[in-house]
């Protein structure tokens, strides 16, 4: 059951990131590519496509 509360990944316990997926709010993991929505009715997963898209645009706002 996922849990859009939870700090950090239930499968490798790494913090949790937010992430707005058009408009959606999502929690969840990079690494695991698990996402739970608000509601939190079911983990979902991105697209490998999409996935990478958010990683960069994390990167390129964020220093090393
Ligand atoms: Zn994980």
């Amino acid at each position: 059951m996922p849990e859009y509360q939870a700090h950090r990944c239930q499968q490798c316990h790494q913090p949790l990131r937010e992430i707005d997926n058009f408009g959606q709010r999502l929690r969840g993991c990079f690494a695991c590519n698990l996402w739970a929505t608000a509601e939190g009715a079911t983990w979902i997963r991105l697209s490998e496509e999409d996935l990478r898209s958010f990683y960069k645009l994390r990167h390129d706002h964020e220093p090393e």
